[in-house]
């Protein structure tokens, strides 16, 4: 059974090691924590599997088509791509991996946990409001839910001062909404370029709802 990781959430905010993971395949977008432009992403395929996995789909990048009746896939991770790709933002997804690994993933994993720590901190001492972060190492994206209003109002709310942030329902991590009975949660991501202050002043606004 082919062991693959959704890492889309990972990937620009730690270090990830495929090795020490242990995945047969390892996909992750452009989009969030690196920074990258939308639309794109990048699969990670370890040679064992390769041995045994074939794409559901070959394109003339992924295979060779060498006699009428034979083909020979590539033998690299090539064979999971299209013909046909988005140039432009590939290049823009590897400026900023470049990027992400010019500061350094240790780097950038060990800023966000100071800055998402004050945050639950700060939202942990609000009267209603419920930090839900589970795990010992927790990662940049901070859960909570208000007691009296919905992540919708509170979206609302913020934005209206200037602050993004998003919410999670069910249909996004099911087993694990319903395995806690989670209600509506409200998420606000940091990320390194956030500064203390716009914690604070995240969490002042949660405080003045
Ligand atoms: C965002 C996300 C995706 C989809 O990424 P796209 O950039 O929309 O393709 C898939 N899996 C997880 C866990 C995600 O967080």
């Amino acid at each position: 059974m082919p062991y693959l990781l959704d890492a889309c959430q990972s990937a620009g905010q730690m270090p990830l090691d495929v090795q020490e993971l242990g995945c047969d395949f390892l996909s992750a977008t452009g989009r969030k924590f690196l920074r990258g432009p939308r639309g794109t992403g990048f699969l990670y395929a370890s040679k064992a599997i390769m041995e045994r996995h074939e794409p559901p789909v070959l394109d003339l990048h992924s295979a060779e088509w060498v006699a009428p009746d034979r083909y020979e896939m590539a033998a690299t991770a090539r064979r999971y791509e299209n013909w046909e790709n988005y140039i432009a933002g590939k290049v823009g997804l590897g400026v900023a991996v470049d990027y992400a690994l010019s500061w350094g993933l240790e780097n950038i994993q060990e800023r966000n946990r100071l800055l998402a720590d004050d945050l639950r901190e700060r939202l942990g001492m609000i009267p209603g409001v419920t930090v839900r972060d589970a795990g010992v190492d927790r990662c940049a994206i901070v859960s909570f839910s208000h007691d009296r209003y919905k992540p919708e109002e509170v979206m609302q709310r913020l934005a209206d001062q200037g602050i993004a942030i998003g919410n999670s329902a069910p249909g996004s991590t099911r087993l694990d909404f319903e395995a806690r009975r989670l209600p509506d949660l409200c998420r606000a991501s940091v990320h390194y370029l956030n500064t203390e202050e716009e914690v604070a002043l995240l969490a002042a606004a949660v405080a003045g709802l």
